[in-house]
């Protein structure tokens, strides 16, 4: 696992850390926010932040707690039953240093909470359009949980303001009740990903997929047809690594070559905008496709 991270690292070229990265280091020791992009020592923060003529300053910071109620088989965030109730004044907050900070893209993802009645969707809500009251300019994805197929939640946030309705469908039909929690569903995801494009046409709809569980071309193709389906925009692929050794074992190493193919695979398919590569997470340069496909 070390070896194939550090090969793909040598084969990237990356930016040494640019002037934009500084400073928003420099910010952030002022300001109360964690980001996912430091505390997983994420090794694209210097892409994702650096921002380019390419691509907007872009960061990732979690909502509603680092405790999970669900236990997905390839996923080392924590979890129980019943999670420590919400901050209330995480809304306020969060809204507020992030409107100071000098991103210009940010991703909020949140752990599942199937303790609340609606999943912390109000919570979320409430968030985005803190956000946007405070810096209307300031582009805004959020990674959302599947709120159990709930359509009422997802129509919350889908009409919250947010420019980028992210749900990640993970791994293809076959894998999905080995990979992710029971509670989570394939059809579910699309189900989610569909409604929440039907109940806001304009939203850039958005998923990701790991590669190397297991999954067969064949298997691949499949999931991408179903997401465009689901008039889904936007595609990411990445490879799985398995965190500790309680989690999922590796099934295969995939070339960058072969990320190559799905890419050109999936814009062939009519995705809007296709991020593939080892080490590509699902917020990886986010603001990239934004810029490119949407503002020009
Ligand atoms: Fe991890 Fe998300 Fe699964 Fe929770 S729902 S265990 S945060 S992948
Ligand atoms: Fe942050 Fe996501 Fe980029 Fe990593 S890929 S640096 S977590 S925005």
């Amino acid at each position: 696992q070390i070896l194939y991270r550090n090969l793909c690292r040598s084969l990237q070229i990356l930016p040494s850390e640019n002037e934009n990265v500084s400073r928003l280091k420099k910010q952030l020791k002022h300001l109360k926010l964690a980001t996912v992009c430091q505390e997983a020592r994420c090794p694209n923060l210097g892409e994702c932040w650096g921002g380019s003529e390419d691509s907007l300053a872009t960061a990732t910071i979690m909502l509603m707690g680092d405790t999970c109620t669900r236990g997905c088989k390839f996923c080392s965030v924590k979890t129980a039953r019943a999670p420590p109730p919400l901050d209330p004044m995480e809304p306020e907050n969060t809204s507020t240093a992030v409107a100071s900070w000098g991103v210009e893209y940010i991703v909020l993802t949140s752990v599942d909470r199937d303790d609340l009645p609606d999943g912390g969707a109000d919570h979320l809500r409430k968030t985005v359009q803190l956000m946007k009251m405070k810096k209307p300019e300031l582009l805004i994805e959020c990674l959302l949980p599947d709120f159990a197929g709930d359509k009422f939640s997802v129509e919350k946030l889908a009409t919250s303001g947010l420019d980028v309705y992210a749900h990640n469908i993970e791994t293809v039909e076959r894998l999905t009740p080995w990979v992710r929690d029971p509670r989570a569903k394939y059809r579910q995801s699309l189900e989610v990903l569909k409604y929440a494009k039907e109940v806001s046409p304009k939203l850039i709809t958005k998923t990701s997929i790991m590669l190397g569980l297991g999954e067969s071309d064949a298997e691949i193709k499949e999931c991408l047809t179903d997401l465009r389906s689901s008039n889904v925009d936007v595609v990411t692929f990445g490879q799985y690594m398995q965190p500790t050794k309680r989690h999922l074992l590796v099934k295969e190493w995939v070339t960058p070559e072969k990320f190559d193919e799905w890419a050109e695979y999936s814009r062939k398919l009519g995705f809007l905008y296709v991020a593939s590569g080892p080490l590509v997470r699902s917020s990886y340069k986010a603001g990239e496709f934004y810029l490119k496909n949407v503002l020009r």
